[in-house]
């Protein structure tokens, strides 16, 4: 292993031109010459083995000679999965606790080891019960993972995802952001003594938690019995689990209070991992002017609502107790407080129909209450927990063909508008999980065929990122889409290439009552550099978001507003400063005139 990375590190001190190619080939050298099929060399281990060594053995890894910018040079080619943190921040998802969900919805599924509607399958979930759903060690764990794979770390995106968030006790969710915080804050110092992550990981096991995959399965089978024979519900059963000696003693320590919390943020203002986005997951009916301010009180800056669909009788024929104008109005209530938007959207519901769920979506993206900033467009799929499965017993309902599935899907693309992003069209539902519905994970690839075959125009923003490509920033022109909402009038502002790509975006919302405008999002694509350094062909620090500030102000004043906030994450408040804008209780705050 260390030949051959001492080899490539010579090639790029050298200067020879390395891509993919190079480093197959080089590692295909190396691999013949060791003969043994038990020690393959790997690029996703060179990473990793080099910064182990740079961390435990410095003196060894001083005689390499690795400067600045071959170890620049060296991260970039060793880098997996680019596109994680493509769009400038590394996203870490973290799942709450088990816990009842005040609603049961038909096709949602019932794993008792998970809280409402997630499966023990799905990547984060395994992370999550590895970690005892703790939120600090799962965000130590995720952090440690990107780091190894060769991301820089030092914007973090939380979402935080598991059942309806607004069904905890605050005192929970308090403890459970709170915690996140102190992850960041602690992740490259000393933890708060008698808290480091092994004292943490002792304590679980000493409540009788255990994250042995045999064990949880063994322990969890008689419940889950019981939910899939339809003798009791997941809430009747999980609060049985909750009621237990593990979960109760567990509970006891998992609280904190708003003080402690805004300590941890003021913490990690300044801090080397810095929060600059925070999400959280409900539903539309339990989101008030209260719960929006506690939210973001939370630090929250995007809201992710489930819809899934804006058809009373569909709502209805899936037991989903929550009618259009409750999600109407958190729109409304969501956007006066500045949030971003996302929704989950669902098609092939039971009692839906393709065309039915074509009018659904066009329905989502141009009502003016409606105009979410991102769609999760998941088609609904039968998991055994859950009970729509007497419904597809019965015929009553059944997956549409995947030419049906996919032809749709395209359709809605294509509707939906410049100023929205399609961030996913699939869960991470293993395919074993799935009984019924969409098992291939290149859903999303296939309506992108499809779309290439109709050659139609595509405006929503995923497609149109830039992604780790390299932008000219000379080429690029500040755009302006504008639309009107129920509540304001919104102005889109986008960075576009020549080619239409867009290399960033900026969120101003003009509220039709009140004279203070809002900027809701400004996003800047392109590699991840370190916060103050600069990454050649990046984005990030080519003053593309500084520039669309400026220009939303500018806007904002030619309106006749006095003054504009932003809606910023702990972490880029100290950046909000720098450009004159001021606390101002839950955002900042720059006057216009
Ligand atoms: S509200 Fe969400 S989590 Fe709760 S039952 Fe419905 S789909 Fe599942």
């Amino acid at each position: 292993m260390e030949d051959a990375l001492i080899e490539l590190i010579e090639a790029l001190r050298s200067g020879t031109p390395v891509d993919e190619a190079w480093l197959s080939k080089l590692l295909r050298r190396h691999n013949r010459a060791a003969h043994d099929a038990r020690r393959r060399i790997a690029k996703r281990r060179l990473l990793p083995y080099y910064l182990s060594i740079k961390a435990r053995d410095p003196e060894h890894w001083a005689s390499w000679n690795v400067d600045e910018k071959t170890e620049a040079a060296l991260l970039r080619i060793l880098r997996m999965k680019p596109r994680r943190t493509a769009s400038g921040v590394a996203t870490v998802t973290v799942i709450t606790k088990p816990w009842p969900c005040s609603s049961d919805c038909l096709y949602c599924p019932n794993d008792i080891r998970m809280p409402k509607s997630y499966l023990h399958d799905e990547p984060a979930c395994q992370r999550a019960e590895r970690n005892f759903f703790d939120p600090y060690l799962q965000v130590r764990s995720r952090i440690t993972a990107l780091a190894e794979m060769g991301h820089v770390t030092d914007k973090v995106e939380l979402i935080v995802l598991g059942g309806t968030w607004s069904d905890y006790p605050e005192a929970y969710q308090v403890w459970f952001v709170h915690e996140l915080f102190r992850a960041l804050n602690e992740y490259d110092g000393p933890a708060v003594a008698g808290d480091a992550p092994e004292e943490r990981d002792r304590r679980y096991r000493a409540a009788g938690l255990t994250y042995d995959v045999d064990e949880l399965e063994r322990r969890a089978a008689e419940l889950q019995q019981r939910i899939c024979a339809g003798i009791c519900s997941y809430n009747e059963a999980i609060r049985t689990k909750l009621d237990g000696p593990s979960w109760s003693q567990v509970a006891q320590w998992q609280q904190a209070t708003f003080e402690q919390l805004e300590c941890q943020q003021r913490l990690n203002e300044a801090a080397a991992h810095r929060v600059v986005g925070l999400t959280i997951e409900t539903r539309p009916d339990l989101i008030d002017s209260e719960s929006a301010r506690t939210m973001r009180r939370l630090g929250c800056t995007k809201i992710q609502m489930g819809i899934q669909s804006l058809d009373e009788h569909i709502l209805r024929a899936n037991e989903r107790h929550v009618r259009v104008a409750q999600i109407a109005e958190a729109f409304s209530t969501l956007r006066r407080f500045g949030y971003k938007i996302q929704v989950h959207m669902m098609a092939n519901l039971l009692g839906s129909t393709p065309q039915r769920d074509r009018e659904d979506y066009l329905r989502l993206v141009s009502d003016e209450r409606f105009l979410p900033d991102e769609v999760k467009l998941y088609p609904c799929c039968l998991v055994e927990s859950s009970r729509l499965g007497r419904a597809y017993r019965t015929g009553k309902w059944a997956p549409y063909p995947e030419d049906e599935l996919v032809s749709l899907l395209a359709d809605d693309v294509l509707a939906t508008p410049a100023y929205t992003r399609i961030s996913r069209m699939i869960r991470d539902i293993s395919s074993t999980d799935i009984v019924a519905g969409n098992k291939k994970t290149n859903l999303r690839q296939m309506v992108e065929r499809s779309l290439d075959e109709r050659r139609s125009e595509v405006r929503e923003i995923r497609m149109r990122e830039v992604a780790t490509g390299d932008v000219s920033v000379a080429d690029l022109q500040l755009d302006c889409v504008p639309y009107h909402t129920t509540v304001s009038d919104e102005r889109f502002l986008q960075w576009v290439t020549p080619d239409r790509r867009i290399a960033g975006f900026l969120r101003l919302s003009l509220p039709a009552d009140g004279d203070v405008a809002m900027i809701r999002e400004v996003h800047v694509y392109g590699r991840v550099a370190g916060i103050g350094s600069t990454e050649a062909g990046g984005a990030q620090h080519a003053g593309l978001g500084r520039q669309l500030i400026e220009r939303a102000c500018d806007d904002a004043r030619a309106r006749g507003y006095r003054a504009i906030r932003v809606i910023s994450a702990v972490g880029t408040r100290a950046y909000y400063r720098g450009l004159g804008f001021h606390d101002d209780g839950l955002y900042q705050r720059r006057e216009l005139l």
